[in-house]
Parts: structure tokens; C-alpha cells; sequence
């Protein structure tokens, strides 16, 4: 009953405001029944879109109208303040990086430095599956955001590859530089900025005295508090070959749910299909599975998570988020099969 006249939410634009695939990722679930069953006459749902970080943002706050405009309009504000920060592209903070490499360690914004450290942590941590310098290559698959996806040559890979290696960044935490040695080589920190973002706007959301808001940036989405009281937050996750199906439903309450997938930003040529997330070590897209999905607790490191899963394939992906704290996964294979990390099947209800 509680989904009559709800209403499948798809944001059509997700992604790739830039590329050719226009796909989308998670399908959103909110039940019209929630505006109807809050008690307090002037609590509702309220709506708001933004383009932001290279994707489509919707916050939506439970809430009074004017607490909720203020809170999405902060959070509108947290989000641009990151992307100024983490941006691949213009005059963020990233790209000043970027723009000095070989030449010299750059003074860098404390918490950028603090993100970059995590991005290190997390390649460190799945040696090298996630790799925040892959920056060099995904420019030329032209995957970074700016132009058109293209086939590279193999020799333009090959000699792009020594740009790649998050062991070559030098970080020197007392003087607040890093340093990118080799000319050519850049900072892409696009599978941790949307989840670092995602955290930051919890916190300020709670301060904000909001209990209820789901706050979506292209498909990794927070879920804070519940759609209603005893009712979670439930979000679909896509199937990744059918963009009007949904492999598995996840209620949710103060939680974060990430995914990486295939269908996301990719080109197809000659009946294959080339993608946004690339295995480092190739130069290539990663292609053992289709989509890595996770769900985990608000103020971790998630999103790199579904990256480096993705990355890692079915086994190693699935212990590697089991390493993490209260984290639970469904990876689905390049065959479209579904694997569940340790006790997610309990999680994700499949459909
Ligand atoms: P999305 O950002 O579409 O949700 P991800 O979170 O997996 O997907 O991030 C993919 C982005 O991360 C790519 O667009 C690229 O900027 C960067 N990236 C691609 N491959 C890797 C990798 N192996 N390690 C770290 N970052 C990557
Ligand atoms: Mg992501």
C-alpha cells in the first residue's frame, strides 16, 4: 500500500552531463505516502536540484518550509565549497596541484590534503585497484569530464602508464605540501569527493537540527534518519544492463549507499563497451564486474570502496569490503550474477 501512488524517482541525468551515456545508477523510491502520514502539519518533503560536482544533486528535507529551504541551500553551498576543492577541472584547489606537477611540492588546502591522504590510504589498502593518480589516463580515454570519450591507441597507454602510481605522491604533512614528481602527472579524486561530500553534509545537516533528508549526488546517496517514523528510506539499485529494472531494494536509516558501475559513462565501439572506472595497472576499463554496490555507516570512507571493488573483481572486491566497519555489499559480475559481501544478503532484498 505504501508504495500506491508512489512515485519511482530516476534522475535521467545522472552521471555523465558530459559524455555520450546518460544513464542512471540507483532508482530512488519516494512514497508520496510520507507527505500524507507526518503529523506536524507543516513538516513535508522539500525538493530541491542543483548541477554540482559533474552530476545531478537532489536534496530533499523533511522539515518545516523555511528550516528546509535553509538546510538544502547549505547544503547546495557544502557541495560547491568541495568541488572547488576536489575538482578535476578549473581553478580548484586539485587543479593547482595538478598544474605544478614536476614542478615542486604545492602548499594545499589542509583538508584537500586530508582527502588525498585518505585516496592514499584506501590504493595502499587494495594496492593500487583504486589508484587516485589515474588522472593522466583517464584524461586521455577522456573519461575526466571535459570532451569526448575516445578509443585511445595502446601506445598512447603505454606511454601514459608511468604517470600512474599513487606510491610516486609526496606528501609532507608539517610543511602542507604535495608534491606530483613527474610532469604530466594528476590527481583524480572523482570516486572520493561525491562520498567525502556526502559525510560533510551529514554533519551539517545534523547541526542544521534536520533529523530527516536523503541527499543524492549522481546515484551515491545519504539517507539520514527516516522517510517517516518506523519508515526507512528505501532506494532501488539498477540493474545495470536495464535501466528500468530494479535488482534489489535497501532500506536505509542514517546511512550512506554508494555504487560504481559500467553503465555510468562508457562508449561502445565495434559491439565492446569502454567505461569510466579503469584498472590502473591496464590503462584499461575494468571489466570483471558491472556494478559495485555498498552500504556503510555515515563518516566512512565508502565510495572509493565500490571503485576499487569494481576494480578488484568478485572475490577480492568482497573482502575488501568486508575489511571495512558495518559496510555490506552486493557486487553483480561481468555474467550479471549477483554476490552478496558477508551478511548483505540480509541487506539488499532482491527483487
Ligand atoms: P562515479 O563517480 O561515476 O560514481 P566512481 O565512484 O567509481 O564512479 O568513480 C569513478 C571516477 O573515479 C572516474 O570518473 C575517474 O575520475 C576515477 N577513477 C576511475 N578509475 C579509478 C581507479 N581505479 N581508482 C581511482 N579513481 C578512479
Ligand atoms: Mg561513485
Amino acid at each position: 500500500m505504501h508504495f500506491q501512488g508512489s512515485k519511482t524517482w530516476r534522475p535521467s541525468h545522472k552521471k555523465d552531463l558530459s559524455g555520450s551515456a546518460k544513464h542512471l545508477i540507483i532508482a530512488l523510491f519516494v512514497s508520496l505516502f510520507l507527505v500524507s502520514c507526518l503529523d506536524k502539519g507543516s513538516s513535508q518533503v522539500h525538493k530541491s536540484s542543483r548541477l554540482l560536482m559533474g552530476t545531478f544533486v537532489e536534496v530533499s528535507v523533511v522539515g518545516n518550509d523555511q528550516e528546509a529551504k535553509k538546510a538544502a541551500s547549505e547544503v547546495f553551498d557544502e557541495l560547491k565549497r568541495i568541488e572547488m576543492l576536489t575538482s578535476f577541472h578549473g581553478d580548484s584547489e586539485l587543479a593547482k596541484i595538478n598544474a605544478n606537477a614536476g614542478k615542486g611540492p604545492v602548499k594545499t588546502d589542509p583538508e584537500l590534503l586530508k582527502i588525498i591522504d585518505e585516496a592514499l590510504r584506501v590504493a595502499r589498502e587494495t594496492h593500487g585497484a583504486f589508484d587516485p593518480t589515474v588522472g593522466p589516463i583517464a584524461k586521455l580515454w577522456g573519461f575526466s569530464g571535459e570532451g569526448e570519450s575516445r578509443l585511445p591507441s595502446d601506445s598512447e597507454i603505454q606511454e601514459t602508464l608511468p604517470l600512474v602510481g599513487w606510491d610516486k605522491v609526496k606528501i609532507d604533512h608539517e610543511a602542507g605540501t604535495v608534491e606530483l614528481p613527474q610532469a604530466g602527472m594528476a590527481l583524480d579524486l572523482g570516486a572520493i569527493g561525491k562520498g567525502y561530500a556526502l559525510n560533510g553534509t551529514a554533519e551539517l545537516l545534523a547541526k542544521a537540527g534536520i533529523r530527516s533528508a536523503l541527499v543524492n549526488i549522481g546515484g551515491d546517496i545519504l539517507a539520514l534518519g527516516e522517510k517517516s517514523p518506523g519508515k526507512p528510506w528505501v532506494i532501488g539499485v539498477e540493474d545495470p544492463r536495464n535501466s528500468r529494472a530494479i535488482v534489489a531494494v535497501v532500506s536505509l536509516k542514517d546511512k550512506i549507499i554508494i555504487t560504481s558501475g559500467d553503465y555510468e559513462r562508457f562508449f561502445e565501439k565495434d559491439g565492446k563497451r569502454y567505461h569510466h572506472i579503469l584498472n590502473p595497472r591496464t590503462g584499461y576499463p575494468a571489466d570483471k564486474l558491472r556494478s559495485a554496490t555498498v552500504v556503510g555507516p555515515v563518516g566512512s570512507t565508502l565510495q572509493p570502496s565500490g571503485t576499487a571493488a569494481f576494480v578488484l573483481g568478485v572475490d577480492q572486491g568482497r573482502k575488501y569490503i568486508e575489511s571495512l566497519k558495518d559496510a555490506y555489499g552486493l557486487l553483480i559480475d561481468s555474467e550479471g550474477n549477483n554476490h552478496f559481501t558477508a551478511g548483505a544478503e540480509s541487506i539488499f532484498q532482491l527483487k
